[in-house]
């Protein structure tokens, strides 16, 4: 039986609980917007085994606790899917997915796409202008009203320009009937200048400004598995993976260690929990005071993403962001910024000398 999709929404609060797994990047259409460049010749598809395999380690890691499918379209690798989905239930994880519904030409064939999936707790319809001359209404509200039906948590998420509410989002209402408009969650989501969007002028409708966008970054629980093996801490790949080579958001590749050695040291390292706590804005800060100056002045107000990407890709940037990390006076900030915006003490009480009987009790307990 599918679980409560709150506990998902809740999981996504806390650090790397929902491992995001990149399926395939192959989509059957091509919407002028795609962030990830998909379309129909792209190739990239996880290895099962490679999947199926990580997905225990994370999860008897004790880490994750639900799974998240994306792609591209995941619905192209139906039998993986019902595979992750019979380890999900063996695992006791719940299981997400984001499609564009394009499968659900009927409301019968939707059924039965659905069927393959039995612990499935929330699926995120993806439908705007974009997507609408390859995927009509109908259709997105067969998958949805299939979905609903078996008590899965159902959002169409739905891309507009600024991400405010328009004639798109009343059409959407419209389709989905009085009915399954109350049982369906519309989320809506502002286009950015990101993979093919880059090439729409409309995408390009932020406010530039000399300030750092500021504001933490949410994103950054959500742990993403590639196709190669590759993890990074958070699902914009298109940050994350823009330039080969290590940086401090790709954690490595699960073919060389497990992802639960991966995924544990992400509580450790103070890059990663700065723009938790505080945001990409933070960083710059930092970056500002030991002297490096970002090679761009104006950034697109309220996209932080814009200002991670900078700072990642900036050689004097990383340099003495990783000179300041190893210092323990930022460290024990980034700390009590943690504990702060967080409420997560375990790092800052590293930084809390022991009381003398708990020091007391910890050697005698190693002696033992
Ligand atoms: S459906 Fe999604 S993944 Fe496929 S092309 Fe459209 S935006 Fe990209
Ligand atoms: S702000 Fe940085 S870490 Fe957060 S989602 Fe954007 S690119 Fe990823």
């Amino acid at each position: 039986m599918p679980r409560d999709g709150a506990r998902l929404e809740a999981l996504l609060q806390s650090q790397h609980r929902v491992l995001g797994i990149y399926v395939t990047f192959r989509c059957p259409l091509t919407c002028a917007h795609c962030g990830v460049d998909s379309h129909p010749r792209r190739e990239e598809r996880i290895d099962p085994t490679l999947a199926l395999e990580q997905i225990e380690k994370a999860a008897r890691g004790g880490a994750v606790h639900a799974l998240h499918l994306n792609g591209g379209e995941p619905f192209l690798e139906r039998k993986l899917l019902a595979a992750i989905s019979e380890k999900a239930r063996d695992l006791d994880l719940d299981l997400a997915i984001t499609t564009s519904g394009h499968w659900a030409t009927s409301l019968d064939r939707a059924r039965k796409i659905l069927e393959e999936l039995p612990v499935l707790t929330q699926m995120l319809i993806s439908t705007d202008q974009y997507h609408l001359p390859f995927v009509d209404l109908s259709v997105v509200a067969n998958a949805a009203r299939a979905a609903a039906e078996r008590g899965v948590l159902t959002q169409i998420g739905i891309c507009t320009r600024t991400g405010e509410s328009d004639e798109f989002v009343e059409r959407v209402r419209a389709v989905l009937g009085p009915d399954l408009v109350e049982e369906v969650e519309l989320l809506i989501f502002p286009l950015d200048p990101v993979g093919r969007a880059e090439f729409l002028p409309e995408a390009h409708w932020r406010r530039e400004a000399p300030e750092w966008p500021a504001g933490r970054c949410h994103q950054l629980n959500r742990p993403v598995l590639l196709h190669d093996g590759s993890v990074s801490a958070c699902c914009n790949t298109q940050v994350t993976h823009r330039r080969p080579g290590p940086n401090p958001l790709k954690l490595g590749n699960c073919r060389e260690r497990g992802i639960d050695e991966l995924l544990a040291t992400v509580d450790d390292n103070y890059y990663i929990q700065m723009i938790r706590a505080g945001g990409p804005a933070l960083l710059a800060q930092i970056a500002a005071a030991r002297g490096a100056e970002l090679p761009v002045q104006r950034f697109r107000s309220g996209d932080i993403c814009q200002l991670c990407d900078v700072i990642l890709h900036d050689a004097a940037a990383q340099r003495v962001l990783a000179e300041a990390f190893a210092d323990p006076v930022v460290q024990r900030q980034v700390a009590v910024w943690r504990a702060a915006a967080l409420d997560e003490l375990h790092m800052l009480n590293r930084f809390v000398p022991q009381p003398p009987d708990t020091a007391r009790a910890s050697m005698e307990g190693s002696l033992k």
